[in-house]
């Protein structure tokens, strides 16, 4: 058949995406300074994102996307952490269970210059435990006379060091072909989502919206605690909790529960939880508190969940403290910040009475009907040969780019491809999507447009 022949044609081309074939993870991380941004930097080839020698600069990018000899991966940098020498410890083992959380391998980084230092071998201890493929670098071997300095890191026992020097580039190639043939195709665990089994939910939001008083309203004393991490020594993670007829799998919660004795811990760290839950999750509940303004850590969190794919229920939490003038204001700050979010079903309710909690379970099954939604292509070019009919591309420079043809490329979320003689406007391309959500419903999950121009 021309589709099936089609589809096959664009696979070769790897724009087809498989939907479980998600890039592996490689963590970096190592104590302040050791040069851990700027082999981020180097390895993505990008000059932009600067190195700060600012100390308590927090770094807001988390991961970034990499490719070595064709092949992509995903580079987590656990660098944005503050300087201060105190909580240290505490924050290296934030970075090996964020490694142990995300990644398929880790890039330890070690300063040679210095050496070995007692962070340097609390590192150690807790990557044994996590058991990944570790490629220990030894840094700022800035020329051949200074590779002696590496050797002196055998003691670390993860065999030898690579000796690097990010600042110039030097070391990074050879790193790089040995990490590639250690790591797996894919994902084996942040980026992966199994299919089957109990619908993965995660709970998100800032410290203090109320997700584990709706973990508990929930869960009651029905919770089941499951070993997410077969072969770690981590805790528990997952649980199993029985809603509406049905099991469902509230991913990451040993970090909701964490989250609450740690409301110190930094943006950094709370956007890197976040997005170890969203990357376990098929569907994310963004809780927001109707009893404080929708603040800018809010809309970063959810920008997060747009980002992330996930199908998206927004939660409305402590409702019981609405009065009619916090109610006023709430809903133009609804207007305001959480337009773009219209898509998403929205839920008001009140971890503390429960009122309303059982409004969740319709909002999660529709969010993820619409994240597996499939329009066969027949049904989908009908749709769109009619639309454009009615509303053609507008004329640009003489040219009229049009639509030849189109087909969902993959689910969760759904993912269009259009055939196009010409690149379409962005506007116009809003437009064929807000015409989707209308014909076909999609609540509750993202959607995507990519464009292929055939000249
Ligand atoms: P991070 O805190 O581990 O992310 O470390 P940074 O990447 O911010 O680097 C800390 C400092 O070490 C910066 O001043 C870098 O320019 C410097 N640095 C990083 N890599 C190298 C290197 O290979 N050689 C030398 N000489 N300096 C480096
Ligand atoms: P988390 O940090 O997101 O897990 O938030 P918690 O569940 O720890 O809740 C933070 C605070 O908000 C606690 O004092 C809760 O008792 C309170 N809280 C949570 N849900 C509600 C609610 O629906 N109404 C009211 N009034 N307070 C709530």
């Amino acid at each position: 058949e021309d589709d099936a022949a089609l589809l096959a044609a664009l696979s070769e081309d790897g724009f087809v995406e498989d939907d479980d074939e998600i890039p592996p993870v490689v963590a970096i991380i190592g104590r302040p300074n050791v040069g851990k941004s700027t082999l981020v930097n180097r390895i993505i080839g990008r000059r932009e994102a600067v190195v700060e020698d600012v100390p308590g600069v927090t770094r807001d990018r988390v991961s970034y996307q990499a490719e070595w000899e064709g092949r992509p991966f995903t580079l987590v940098d656990t660098g944005g952490w503050e300087h201060d020498a105190k909580g240290i410890h505490a924050r290296v083992a934030e970075q090996a269970e964020i490694a142990a959380d995300l990644a398929d391998a880790v890039i330890f980084v070690v300063d040679a210059m210095v050496g070995a230092t007692a962070t340097d071998e609390s590192v150690v201890k807790m990557l044994r435990r996590i058991q990944k493929p570790v490629f220990l670098v030894a840094n700022k071997i800035d020329d051949f006379n200074q590779e002696a300095e590496a050797h002196a890191l055998w003691s670390l026992g993860f065999g030898q060091p690579y000796p690097v020097s990010a600042l110039h580039g030097r070391g990074t190639a050879d790193l790089l072909d040995d990490l590639l043939k250690k790591l797996p195709e894919h994902s084996a665990h942040g980026g992966l989502v199994p299919r089957g089994g109990p619908r993965r939910v995660a709970l998100i939001g800032r410290p203090n919206v109320g997700k584990s008083s709706l973990l508990n309203k929930l869960a009651g004393s029905e919770r089941v605690v499951v070993d997410n991490f077969a072969g770690t020594t981590r805790d528990p993670v997952d649980e199993l909790v029985e809603l509406g007829g049905r099991t469902w799998r509230f991913v990451d919660t040993a970090g909701i529960r964490r989250r609450q004795h740690m409301a110190h811990g930094s943006d950094y760290y709370a956007s890197l939880r976040t997005q170890s839950a969203l990357d376990k999750a098929e569907v994310a509940v963004v809780l927001l508190a109707v009893d404080e303004v929708l603040s800018e850590q809010d809309v970063r969190i959810l920008q997060m969940t747009i980002d992330s794919g996930r199908a998206l229920v927004l939660a409305f939490n402590k409702w019981d403290t609405l009065d009619d003038e916090r109610r006023y204001y709430l809903e133009r700050e609804i207007e305001r910040d959480l337009a773009h979010v219209h898509w998403a079903p929205r839920v008001n309710l009140s971890a503390k009475t429960g009122w309303h909690k059982d409004k969740l379970v319709p909002a999660l099954s529709t969010a993820l009907e619409s994240w597996d939604t499939r329009i066969p292509t027949g049904k989908l070019n009908a749709f769109l040969g009619e639309l454009v009919a009615a509303h053609p591309h507008p004329v640009r420079g003489g040219k009229q780019p049009r639509i030849l043809f189109a087909t969902q490329a993959s689910s969760r979320p759904p993912r269009f491809v259009l055939f196009t003689t010409g690149f379409l406007d962005q506007g116009y391309r809003r437009f064929i999507t807000r015409r989707l959500r209308e014909t076909f419903g999609f609540a509750g999950t993202p959607i995507e447009i990519g464009m292929r121009v055939r000249e």
